[in-house]
């Protein structure tokens, strides 16, 4: 399992990683926020590939 992590200060806030992962990724404030310990049955790698501005890492 990985750990999701968001590097806010890159972070524009557009909701795609929150769409992709809703059980992993919420929008608070105009930031992502990681809610969940790990990335369990869902698209993180997804959205890794998906955020515009590479904001998103997964942690082995
Ligand atoms: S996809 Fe990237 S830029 Fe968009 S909200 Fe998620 S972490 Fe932020």
């Amino acid at each position: 399992m990985s750990k999701p992590k968001v590097n806010e200060e890159l972070c524009i806030g557009c909701g795609t990683c929150e769409s992709l992962c809703p059980q992993v990724f919420q929008i608070r404030e105009g930031k992502s926020k990681v809610i969940a310990e790990e990335c369990v049955n869902c698209n993180c790698q997804e959205a890794v590939d998906s955020c515009p501005v590479k904001a998103i890492s997964l942690e082995k």
